[in-house]
This record gives structure tokens, C-alpha cells and sequence, in this order.
């Protein structure tokens, strides 16, 4: 009896969602015939570091031969800077690929991996491609619920997924809840810690992930060349953890699954200190900028320790608005750098605007938006249809969406 290739394939892969990814420029460009800017991926808008473009133009000519498949100099280098051993270094196709290998390596059907709900994606999918079983915390007050993540682990779990800062809301949290995470949560469970967005936070008190290592070696912390060393298009990324877990991911990923044009501008990259600094600074006046204009616009972004904005509209998003700016504001008196932008946020909601906010229909918003040449990321299936993510850009960029905002958003009501 010949089987339907569907027939053929496991439920929980056909049931899996595609990642959406943000439209490409090009897209946009030749479908509108209009110039666009694309702040919808939360790359970095500087460009990638010039020391990492120089590395990667001469890695091109030698493209003839495979790549070194163990990435070797590129480990031994990150593992001097993260003061860990070699083996405790694997380095990733972004570390989108980390993030499915960690599941591949300890799910399968019968398991349990437990990430939030208004997360990044690729969690939810990775566990579930492994066929095991996607258990998603509620959030609160738009940022990871450490204590309901903990209370969700159960003999089956064998991973959780955290981002601090977490993609698409950009909140973060700090050392102290971590620490006390940690203390609940069993040795045998995987902490995958999600640091892509780590450079970009303004709270001084982020959990020090490394040096939790020591104590914790279920901790594994992946970072990436991604955003803030602006090498998203050579898919590069690492991770620090365990040596029993490194090889077994070592094993299961291809053997040429970083190129050397990638390794060659990583390393490059990571001795442009300067490249670091400006784009880390560019991002905060920039960030601080588009926070107070859309503020002004009559919206009200979360405050943000990344490179983009979170901006909810709509009465559900209201409620846990109220919560949010209550929390955030108890929060920054003690622990953050940005009190203003918290209290700038509290002030905003308390105002008019929410009545404003409520009638914008996020959809229609972007595609206003589109037409007027700027790409944001629309997050109906990241679960908030009732909000988008703007990236920050470069300051040209960013006066074209505040411009493009101010002429599309009287044109959103979706009461009208
Ligand atoms: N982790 C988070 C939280 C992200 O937001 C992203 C990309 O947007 C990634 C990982 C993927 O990074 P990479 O390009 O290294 O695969």
C-alpha cells in the first residue's frame, strides 16, 4: 500500500507554523516602486563593523576551500573572552540554529519544553519540531514570568527557553529574579538563556549568565554577531554551556555549518570595540528619540531594552498596559538608568491617548505604512494582533517613520 507523502509526514511537523520573516526591501521596492527602509528584523542600521567587512572580503578569495568545520580559532577566541573552556563554546548558523539544536538534542515525543507566550518564535518551533510537547507560560506585564515558568516544570521538562531581553516586547529582567529562578528550577532541566539583544540594555543589572555557569552548568547562553556586530546576513552566532551538551550539538549540526567568511568577519568583529560603542550609542539617543515622538503621535511603546520598540494598541493590550507602567515604574527607581522613559511611558498611559490607541488597527496600520516605503513588523503571529515592533534606525531612518506615522495614523481608525 503506497502512503500520500502528507500521510507520511509526523503530525507535529505538518502542524508546524513558518517562521515570518520581515518583508525584504526588495520586496517592497519593486512591488511599490517607491525607495523603502526596512525596520522590521532588528538588524543594525550602522552597517556591519568595516574591521569585519575588511576580514570578509579577504576570506572571500580563499572561498575555493571548506571551511575550518570546528569554527576552531573562532571558539578558542570566544572562550578566552567569556573566561570558559573550549569545549563549553559551540559556534552556530545564527544562533537560530542553537536554539533548534537544544531541543533536537534533549526532546522528543513524551518531553516537555516550556518557553512564554510573546516570545521569540523560534522557541515555540524548536520544541515542537522536536515532537515534544510546547507548554508557553502566560507573560506579565509584557515580560518573561519567571515564578509561572518555574511553576510549569514538571519531572517530563527538559528545557526552558528564555530571552532577557525578550524579542518582540523588549523587556528584560534582572539578576536577582534569575537567581532566584535558578534556585527552582531542577539540574536536570536546560536553561537556555537568549542574550541576542544583551549590548542594547540601558538596566545595569542584567544577570552576569557566565558567571552563573560556575554554579549553574544547566545554563546554556547563546549571543549572536547578529544585531549589534551587524553581520545578520552571515548567520553567525554562539553558544556557552555544558561540554556533554556541545558535543552532542556538535554532532547533530552540519559539518560546514559556519563559513569562513563568517568566521573570518566574526573575529574580526569582535576586535572592533569602536564599531560596539557607536552603534550601542546610536542606538540609545535614537531608541530615546522615537520613544518620546511616538509618544507625542499619541501612542505608547513599552519601554524598551533592545533595539526596537514594542508599541500595543487596542483595549486588551490596555489593561496589562495599566500593570505594566505600575511595575515599570516601581522598577526604575531602584534598578534602571532610563527612570525618565518609564515615567514619560506611566504619564502617557494615564492620559487621553489610550482612547486614541484603542481604535488602531495594527494591520492596516502597517500597511500604511508600507506604502509610505517603511517596513515594521506586524506581530498578529508572534500573538499580539494589537501591536507592532518598530526597529530603531539609523536617524534618517527614523525621521522617515515618524513622518510616515503621522500621515498614516489619522487613516487607521479601525472604527471609522
Ligand atoms: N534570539 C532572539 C531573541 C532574536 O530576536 C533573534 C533574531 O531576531 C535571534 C535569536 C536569531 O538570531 P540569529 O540571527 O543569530 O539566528
Amino acid at each position: 500500500m503506497t502512503h500520500t507523502l502528507e500521510e507520511l509526514i509526523p503530525d507535529y511537523i505538518q502542524g508546524l507554523p513558518a517562521y515570518v520573516p520581515g518583508k525584504p526591501v526588495e520586496e517592497v521596492e519593486q512591488d511599490l516602486k517607491i525607495h523603502a527602509v526596512k525596520l522590521a528584523s532588528n538588524e543594525n542600521p550602522l552597517g556591519p563593523s568595516p574591521k569585519a567587512m575588511e576580514a570578509a572580503r579577504r576570506a572571500l578569495g580563499e572561498a575555493n576551500w571548506y571551511p575550518d568545520g570546528g569554527s576552531k580559532r573562532l571558539r578558542e577566541v570566544l572562550a578566552a573572552r567569556s573566561n570558559v573552556r573550549f569545549e563549553e563554546v559551540f559556534v552556530g548558523l545564527g544562533s537560530s540554529e542553537i536554539i533548534d539544536l537544544a531541543s533536537r538534542v534533549l526532546l522528543r515525543p513524551g518531553l516537555v519544553g516550556i518557553t512564554s507566550e510573546g516570545s521569540f518564535a523560534l522557541f515555540a518551533i524548536a520544541i515542537r519540531a522536536s515532537g515534544g510537547t510546547l507548554i508557553q507560560t502566560p507573560m506579565r506585564d509584557y515580560a518573561f514570568d519567571l515564578d509561572a515558568i518555574a511553576a510549569a516544570i514538571t519531572p517530563q521538562t527538559r528545557v526552558v527557553y528564555i530571552a532577557n531581553p525578550n524579542n518582540p516586547t523588549g523587556t528584560a529582567f534582572g539578576a536577582a529574579e534569575f537567581s532566584a529562578f535558578l534556585k527552582k528550577v531542577p539540574g536536570d532541566v536546560l536553561v537556555v538563556l537568549d542574550e541576542a539583544y544583551r549590548e542594547y540594555a540601558a538596566r545595569f543589572d542584567l544577570p552576569d549568565a557566565l558567571k552563573l555557569f560556575r554554579e549553574y552548568n544547566n545554563i546554556l547562553t547563546l549571543r549572536t554577531f547578529s544585531k549589534v556586530y551587524g553581520l545578520a546576513g552571515l548567520r553567525i552566532g554562539y553558544g556557552i554551556g555544558h561540554p556533554t551538551l556541545v558535543a552532542e550539538m556538535n554532532k547533530l549540526r552540519t559539518p560546514f555549518n559556519v563559513t569562513s567568511v563568517g568566521q573570518a568577519a566574526a573575529l574580526a568583529a569582535l576586535d572592533d570595540d569602536e564599531h560596539v560603542r557607536r552603534s550601542v550609542e546610536s542606538n540609545r539617543v535614537e531608541r530615546r528619540r522615537l520613544f518620546d515622538e511616538l509618544g507625542k503621535l499619541g501612542l505608547s511603546p513599552v519601554p524598551s531594552e533592545t533595539n526596537f520598540l514594542f508599541v500595543p494598541f487596542g483595549p486588551h493590550d490596555d489593561a496589562h498596559r495599566a500593570d505594566s507602567a505600575r511595575s515599570h515604574g516601581d522598577l526604575s527607581s531602584e534598578l534602571s538608568a532610563d527612570v525618565d522613559e518609564r515615567d514619560a511611558h506611566r504619564h502617557a498611559i494615564s492620559t487621553a491617548t489610550v482612547d486614541a490607541r484603542s481604535r488602531i488597527d495594527a494591520k492596516r496600520l502597517c500597511d500604511g505604512l508600507l506604502r509610505e516605503g517603511v517596513i515594521v513588523r506586524p506581530l498578529a503571529w508572534m500573538g499580539f494582533p494589537e501591536a507592532i515592533r518598530i526597529s530603531v534606525g539609523t536617524p534618517a531612518e527614523n525621521t522617515k517613520l515618524l513622518a510616515a506615522l503621522a500621515s498614516a495614523l489619522p487613516r487607521q481608525s479601525s472604527r471609522e
